[in-house]
């Protein structure tokens, strides 16, 4: 972990937050690199939920939601965790992450626990009083319901149909850590998948083993080894309020065995309980209150697991294994040497016509060999060299990340060469 913290600060994918003051406890802000990657699987995400599936579109909501909103869904109430504190050191702990009952740091004495509601609050307006208090919103699902109506009656959708969104949420987290994989401020990818009340159990197992499937074919397009997943079926005394059903997917992080993602049946709970009569009308048929499976990804502890898994020490390179759709840069550009301007002048014009096309890096310090590797360190799938036989036969050597071969490619044909590569 400590290596990929280290990789991920020195190589700009992600920096401690507000560091230049200390930091901000546990909040992390995404750099240059950082931003590309996670950018791409946000993309990926959309284009396989959404784009290419005519039973799902998409909204983007508000953060911040009428408060009325979380009192129905039941977050008032109910989204708490119990915290406990150390009568001596006043360290504070999440009382189901406990295995013993004295305090961890200083083994002193616990109090009694009590629940501690995770949702953040702001005030709405100039005064900061009871009446204008709001919450930033601790999950993005809730705007699929509200906005439920809304999306049916300016589409033609008909059931079974999703609503996907993407977004920031905001938990007030008692124990936080491992990097970016409990933060209080994080990104989701959410879809609420709606479907006719069932007429029996097989009905919505159905759809939730189809979503099941989804979630592995996902995995895979991460590049995370099925080894490294684990589900979890959850207790039923442990399920969230509004879920029936709740599978989590573990990840093997190198800080042990974690929730990626999650797969719930959420039934009908949160429509119900934001609208008063039935929302979904079909002609000749009852109006209804479709139920839903709710399928979620964190998009911060997909970085995470993306980055564990393709991290990998060779005997004389760091390489990061990423996917190439994945990669904050699809190819490096370099001319052989940069004091020569002829070389440098081609290698420019190579660059700029793939920067149109897609991510590309330039490097001209060093040696050829150095350069790969800082490129290898940073995941770039393919680093391309204009030499002086470049001006002479038009073709650049293309080197592969992974397998370190080098082949000549003609300019024309480099830009086609690496599309096919990247998809
Ligand atoms: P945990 O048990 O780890 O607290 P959860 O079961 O409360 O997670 P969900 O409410 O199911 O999480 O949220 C859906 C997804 O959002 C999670 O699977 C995870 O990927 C992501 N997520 C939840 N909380 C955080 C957080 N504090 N920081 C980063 N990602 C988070």
């Amino acid at each position: 972990m400590e290596k990929i913290v280290s990789l991920c600060k020195c190589r700009g994918f992600i920096f401690p937050g507000s560091e230049i003051y200390g930091g901000l406890s546990n909040s992390w802000d995404y750099g240059p690199l950082g931003v590309e990657l996670k950018n791409n699987i946000k993309q990926w995400w959309w284009k396989k939920f959404v784009q290419t599936r005519s039973d799902m579109v998409g909204i983007d909501a508000a953060l911040i939601m009428n408060p009325k909103v979380w009192e129905a869904s039941g977050h008032l109430k109910e989204f708490s965790d119990p915290l406990v504190e150390c009568k001596k050191c006043h360290h504070r702990f999440r009382a189901d992450e406990l295995t013993e009952k004295k305090c961890p740091d200083c083994k002193g004495e616990l109090a009694e626990a009590k629940q501690f509601n995770l949702m953040f609050k702001t005030f709405i307006g100039p005064s900061d009083d009871g009446e204008n208090v709001a919450y930033f919103r601790p999950e993005t699902a809730q705007a699929m319901f509200v906005d439920f109506k809304n999306v049916l009656d300016s589409s033609r959708l008909k059931l079974p149909f999703g609503i996907a969104q993407i977004g920031k949420a905001f938990r007030n987290e008692i124990t936080l850590g491992n990097f970016i994989f409990r933060t209080r401020e994080f990104e989701q990818m959410e879809i609420e998948y709606f479907f006719a009340p069932p007429d029996n159990e097989h009905d919505w197992q159905r759809i939730f083993e189809e979503w099941r499937a989804q979630m592995h074919s996902w995995f895979k397009d991460l590049g995370l080894a099925p080894e490294h997943i684990h589900e979890l079926e959850v207790a039923p005394e442990k399920l969230a309020h509004y879920s029936k059903r709740t599978i989590d997917f573990e990840y093997d992080f190198p800080f042990g065995k974690s929730e990626l993602y999650g797969l719930a049946y959420r039934t009908d709970f949160d429509l119900k309980n934001h609208y008063s009569e039935p929302p979904y009308r079909e002609e000749g048929i009852a109006a209804v209150y479709p139920h839903c499976i709710e399928p979620t990804w964190g998009v911060d502890r997909s970085v995470l697991a993306v980055l564990c898994e393709a991290y990998a020490e060779e005997s004389e390179r760091v390489v990061l294994k990423l996917p190439a759709p994945l990669a904050p840069y699809k190819a490096a550009v370099f001319p052989l040497l940069k004091n020569k301007p002829e070389l440098v002048v081609r290698a420019r014009e190579i660059f700029e016509g793939l920067q149109k096309e897609m991510m590309v890096a330039w490097d001209e310090r060093g040696n050829i060999g150095k350069r790969y590797f800082a490129q290898d360190e940073i995941g770039t799938p393919y680093c391309i060299t204009v030499d002086f036989e470049t001006l002479q036969d038009n073709a650049v050597t293309v080197r592969d990340r992974d397998t370190m071969t080098q082949e000549r490619i003609q300019i024309a044909n480099l830009s086609e060469f690496l599309r096919d590569k990247l998809v």
